[in-house]
């Protein structure tokens, strides 16, 4: 179980480039990076525009020396100085992944950087031998795969419970993108445009998450050949699409289903995972995230449950919370404890007007629990009667 004590020898001194105020992405590489104090954000050049940039950055509590007004000045500002970035973050528009991270290789900075990664795989083979020679790391946020219920998947077939797979059924789709592009967002702008985006929209986008998920859980087996149908609905976005389906054979015969498409109208947003083997299937959906499916022919169906004793060890090892709790209490931590902050930081700087609508589990709220417990031993004391609350 994970409990943020320190695994590595010292936090990385970490840098983001792009992920700022108005970044889509940014928040969850700082949420992920900073949770445990594995990572120190010390630098960064956060954002197109350079004063905004900055700005967000000394409210992230970044120095102002060290928000850069490119990602060019953060490599130079930070390979001068002697505590400059171990790493990077690339949190931008995919058509800047593959300049950035080559340029942070060659400066001996280790990079982190979003999906989908380049534009083709030639650019990565390029990337890849830059990085060996420098000896760095590229590390890729495909972020669903940290879940401990994939591990446990990826365990349960390594071990042969299912059998030989034979299905392998994904879907990850939304509905935000089923009306046209008038008003479009920055963020959406570049995404349906090839000379931003690269050669696809939603598969690039969200499809290849599921990609990297059926290697990680079935890194046995190699694609033989696909199908790929896609289409743009929105016929402003052709020649990307909105809206796609894979089909693939694999080198054991089996066969995958892929579904990923932003046109799903009224969906808020959909992962499905089946992997059929010849003996049992596992299931996975994000409507139940604690939850792993697991039906063995001709047996009840089992509900196997994050965090429980019973899982794989490698899926236990990933376990932040214990199977009691869902994993985005840990959200909720955050969120107490950033309303606690602004309440300390009224009083410090005596601010009374702030601090009467502020709304965070104070000591009225601490109190209350109190009161109730008396209330309830009072009850129990008397052999469960009625008590009036007092
Ligand atoms: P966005 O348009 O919302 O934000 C991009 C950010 O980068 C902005 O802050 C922008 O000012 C900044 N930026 C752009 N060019 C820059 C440059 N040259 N230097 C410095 N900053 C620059 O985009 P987004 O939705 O946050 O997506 C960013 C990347 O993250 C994309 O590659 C996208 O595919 C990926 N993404 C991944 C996930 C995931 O789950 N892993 C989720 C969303 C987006």
């Amino acid at each position: 179980m994970i409990n943020g004590e320190r695994t590595i020898q010292r936090p990385l001194r970490w840098g983001m480039i792009g992920g700022g105020r108005t970044g889509q992405v940014g928040y969850k590489h700082r949420t992920g990076a900073l949770r445990d104090g594995t990572y120190q954000l010390v630098a960064g050049a956060f954002d197109l525009d350079a004063e905004r940039g900055r700005d967000f950055g000394t409210n992230l509590g970044v120095s102002g020396e060290r928000c850069y007004a490119t990602y060019q000045a953060l490599i130079a500002g930070e390979t001068a100085r002697e505590d400059g970035v171990d790493v990077v973050s690339i949190a931008t528009p995919n058509f800047t992944h593959y300049e950035i991270t080559k340029a942070c290789l060659e400066a001996g900075i280790h990079v982190i950087c979003e999906k989908p990664l380049f534009f083709t795989v030639a650019e990565c083979d390029e990337i890849a031998a830059l990085a060996a020679s420098k000896n760095l790391i590229v590390g890729v946020t495909y972020g669903y795969t940290g879940h401990p219920l994939v591990r446990q998947m990826a365990a349960m077939v390594a071990k042969g419970m299912l059998g030989e797979i034979r299905i392998v059924d994904m879907q990850y789709t939304h509905g935000f993108n089923a009306g046209d592009d008038t008003d479009a967002s920055e963020a959406q702008v570049w995404r349906t445009n090839p000379a931003t985006a690269g050669a696809t929209f939603v598969l690039g986008d969200i499809g290849t998450h599921l990609y990297y998920l059926s290697e990680v859980v079935l890194p046995e087996l190699k694609v033989e050949k696909l199908l790929c149908d896609r289409k743009a609905f929105i016929p402003s976005r052709a020649p990307l699409e909105d809206h796609a389906t894979v089909l693939m054979h694999y080198d054991n015969g089996a066969r995958a289903r892929i579904w990923v498409s932003s046109v799903n109208a009224g969906n808020m947003g959909s992962q499905r995972y089946r992997f059929v083997g010849a003996k049992a299937s596992l299931e996975w959906s994000d409507s139940h995230p604690d939850q792993l499916i697991y039906e063995v022919q001709g047996e009840p169906c089992r509900i196997l449950h994050r965090g429980m004793a019973y899982l794989e060890e490698d899926s236990l090892a990933l376990d932040r919370m214990g199977a009691l709790h869902t994993e985005g209490l840990g959200d909720s931590w955050s969120n107490i404890y950033l309303w606690i902050a602004e309440a300390i930081d009224a009083k410090m700087r005596g601010d009374e007007a702030f601090l009467s609508t502020h709304r965070y589990p104070d000591l009225k709220a601490g109190t209350e629990g109190v009161r109730w417990l008396e209330n309830c031993v009072r009850s129990a004391e008397a052999g469960a009667a009625w008590v009036d609350f007092a």
